[in-house]
C-alpha cells in the first residue's frame, strides 16, 4: 500500500512538474498572443470603418458614363434621393461634357435635384480634388485608372471621387462625395467598437481611443475613472475638451511616458490622420499572463491534494476492509479452537466414564464435574457468540430494574470465584459504599463483568490477584476491575474495544479468546447510557471501569 502511494505522489510530482514547464512556456505564449490580440483589435477597427465608406463610396459613386454624354444627369439625383446614406455631408458631380473645365453640380437634398452651387471653399475643395483630371482630360490623355480617389488635403473636406470615362477612356464626369467627421465620431467608431471589441473586456482590461490630427480625443470605449487609474492625470487640458462630443478630460494621457499604450495606428483608407490607440487599464499582458499561470499552478496543485486525499481515503478504506476480513478469519480458527478443547475433554471423559474402568466412586464423581465445566465453559462460549450476534443484528433486548449494583456485582464476583479455573485465583472485593438502586439490566450487566473478570484472570501473567471495587460519584457508579497481569500498550488501548481485535503478544493462539468481550461491555454500558474505560500500562497491570449513570433509562427496549 505505502508502495502504490509512492508511486501515486511520483506520478502526480512528475505531473506537476511537466505542468509546470508547460504553463511557463503556455506563459510566454500567451502574452505575445495577447499582445497579438489586441493590436488585431486596432487593425480590425480600421478595416471596419474602410470596409464602410468603400461600400459607400461604391454604392453613390458608380454612374454610367451615357448620363453625362446624353445630359441625363437628373437621373442620378433620382437614385442619390432613393438611397439615403449616412456618413456623407454633400453628394456632387463634374460634368466634363459641355466645359473642359467642368461644371460642378451638387445634390441638393431638401429638393431631390442636382443645383449649381455659389462659389465657395466647398466648391474650391471640389475643384482643386478633380483638377489634375481635368487636366488631362483637356489634352485629351485616355484615363484608364478609374478606381476611387480620397482627398484629403483640407481635413474640413475629406472627398471621395471617382472619373467617369467614356468608351474610348476619355473623361466625361467625375462622381464624389464629402464626408461628415460628426458621424465617424459620434456613430460609426461607437457602432464599429462594440461591435467588434469583445463585451465585457473593454472595459475591465484596455480602452480604445481615437483621436483627430489635433489629438483631441473624439472618442474612447471606457470611463474616464479607468484612464486616470492608470495613468497620469490629463498633461494639456487645452487637447482635452470638444463641446458636445462623448470624451472630455483624458487626452493628455496619450504619447505621455507613463501612459500604458499597447498600440496604435492611423486609419487606413480615409480619416488616415486619424488615430487609433489602445491603452491598457487592467493588467499588462505579462501581468495577465503571469496571473493566469498563478492561477493554473493553484489549481494544478490544489487538484493533486484532492487527488492524493481522495487515494489515502480508498487506501485507508482498503486497509480497513482487509484487516477486518483477516481479523473475522482469526475468529473463526479462535472459535474452533476453543470449541475443540472443552469437547475433546468432554469425549474422553465420557468414554472413560462408558467403559466402566473407573470404579472409585471419587473418580466418576471428579469426571462428571470435569463434563459438567467444560460443558459450563462450552455454554458461556456459545452465549456469548449469540450476545454478540444480537447486538450486531440490532436484536438485543435490555430488561432494566432497579438493581443493587454493589449487591449485583458481590453476587457476580461469588459466582466466578467458584469457576475451577480461577481456583489459584485470589479475587478481592472491597467494600462497596451504599447507594440508591439503578435501574439496569442486571444479566447484561453481570454479563459484562464477567467477561472483564476473565480477561483479568487471562492475561493475568504472573499475577494471582485480582481486585474488583465499587466506587460512586457525583453522577455516576464505576465498577473497577483492578488486575496486575502484562497490560495493554498504549496504541492498542483505543482498538481492543473493537469486535474481533486481540492484541497480538506471541500467545494468541496460546491465551484463547474470540475478540468479542470487550466489544459486548462497551456495547452493553453504552445501553445503559455509561461507558467503559481502560488504564492500563506494560507489564504492570491494567484497570477496566464500568461506568454507569445514577439515573440511567428506566424503560427496557432493543440496543
Ligand atoms: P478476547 O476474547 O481476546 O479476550 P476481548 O475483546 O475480551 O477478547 O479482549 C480483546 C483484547 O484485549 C484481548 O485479546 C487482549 O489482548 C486485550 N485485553 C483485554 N483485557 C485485558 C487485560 N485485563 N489485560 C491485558 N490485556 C487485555
Amino acid at each position: 500500500m505505502v508502495v502504490g502511494l509512492l508511486m501515486v505522489v511520483a506520478s502526480l510530482l512528475v505531473l506537476l512538474l511537466f505542468q509546470y514547464n508547460w504553463l511557463r512556456h503556455v506563459e510566454r505564449v500567451s502574452a505575445f498572443a495577447y499582445r497579438a490580440t489586441l493590436h488585431g483589435y486596432l487593425d480590425a477597427v480600421s478595416a471596419e470603418v474602410e470596409f464602410y465608406y468603400r461600400g459607400v463610396a461604391e454604392r453613390m459613386l458608380e454612374v454610367p458614363a451615357d448620363l453625362f454624354v446624353d445630359g441625363r444627369t437628373d437621373q442620378i439625383a433620382t437614385r442619390w434621393g432613393s438611397e439615403p446614406v449616412a456618413g456623407v455631408r454633400q453628394l456632387f458631380l463634374v460634368d466634363y461634357t459641355r466645359d473642359p473645365y467642368g461644371n460642378i453640380l451638387v445634390y441638393d437634398r431638401a429638393q431631390g435635384r442636382l443645383l449649381s452651387p455659389f462659389a465657395s471653399d466647398e466648391t474650391m475643395a471640389i475643384i482643386v480634388a478633380c483638377s489634375t483630371w481635368q487636366l488631362m482630360g483637356i489634352r485629351g490623355v485616355p484615363i484608364h485608372h478609374i478606381g476611387m480617389r480620397v482627398d484629403e488635403r483640407d481635413p474640413q473636406y475629406r472627398i471621395i471621387f471617382r472619373p467617369i470615362v467614356d468608351g474610348s477612356s476619355q473623361l466625361v464626369g467625375a462622381a464624389g462625395l464629402i464626408l461628415d467627421e460628426d458621424y465617424l465620431e459620434r456613430t460609426l467608431i461607437p457602432q464599429i467598437v462594440d461591435h467588434v471589441l469583445p463585451a465585457g473586456e473593454t472595459e475591465s482590461t484596455f480602452c480604445l481611443v481615437a483621436s483627430d490630427p489635433a489629438g483631441r480625443i473624439a472618442f474612447q470605449s471606457c470611463d474616464d475613472r479607468d484612464l486616470r487609474d492608470n495613468g497620469p492625470p490629463p498633461s494639456d487640458p487645452a487637447r482635452s475638451t470638444k463641446e458636445g462630443g462623448r470624451v472630455a478630460g483624458s487626452a493628455g494621457l496619450l504619447g505621455t511616458k507613463d501612459a500604458p499604450v499597447v498600440g496604435s495606428m492611423n486609419l487606413a483608407f480615409v480619416f488616415t490622420d486619424w488615430t487609433l490607440t489602445l491603452l491598457r487599464i487592467g493588467a499588462s499582458p505579462t501581468e495577465w499572463a503571469r496571473a493566469n499561470l498563478r492561477f493554473n499552478l493553484v489549481l494544478s496543485i490544489v487538484i493533486s491534494g484532492v487527488l492524493l486525499g481522495g487515494v489515502v481515503l480508498a487506501a485507508r478504506a482498503a486497509n480497513r476492509s482487509v484487516r477486518l476480513s483477516r481479523m473475522k478469519s482469526d475468529f473463526v480458527s479462535n472459535v474452533s479452537h476453543e470449541l475443540r478443547t472443552p469437547i475433546a475433554s468432554i469425549r474422553v471423559f465420557a468414554e472413560l466414564l462408558r467403559a466402566g474402568k473407573i470404579q472409585s466412586s471419587e473418580k466418576v464423581l471428579e469426571y462428571g464435574e470435569r463434563i459438567e465445566d467444560e460443558a459450563t465453559r462450552l455454554t458461556r462460549l456459545l452465549d456469548k457468540i449469540l450476545d454478540f450476534s444480537r447486538i450486531e443484528s440490532g436484536r438485543k433486548i435490555y430488561r432494566f430494574e432497579p438493581t443493587d449494583l454493589a449487591q449485583l456485582v458481590g453476587q457476580r464476583v461469588e459466582r466466578f470465584r467458584q469457576r475451577p479455573e480461577v481456583a489459584e485465583f485470589s479475587v478481592q472485593l472491597m467494600d462497596a459504599p451504599t447507594f440508591d438502586p439503578i435501574s439496569l439490566d442486571a444479566d447484561a450487566i453481570g454479563l459484562a463483568l464477567d467477561n472483564l473478570l476473565e480477561n483479568a484472570t487471562k492475561y493475568s501473567g504472573e499475577s494471582r490477584t485480582i481486585v474488583v471495587q465499587v466506587k460512586q460519584e457525583r453522577s455516576r457508579v464505576g465498577v473497577l476491575v483492578i488486575d496486575q497481569g502484562r497490560g495493554i500498550a498504549r496504541s492498542e488501548q483505543e482498538r481492543i474495544f473493537d469486535r474481533f481485535h486481540r492484541v497480538d503478544q506471541g500467545d494468541v493462539h496460546d491465551v484463547k479468546g474470540t475478540g468479542l468481550g470487550l466489544s459486548i461491555v462497551e456495547h452493553v454500558v453504552h445501553a445503559h447510557g455509561g461507558s467503559v474505560t481502560v488504564e492500563s500500562r506494560l507489564g504492570k497491570g491494567s484497570t477496566f471501569t464500568l461506568w454507569l449513570p445514577r439515573r440511567p433509562n428506566e424503560t427496557g427496549g432493543t440496543a
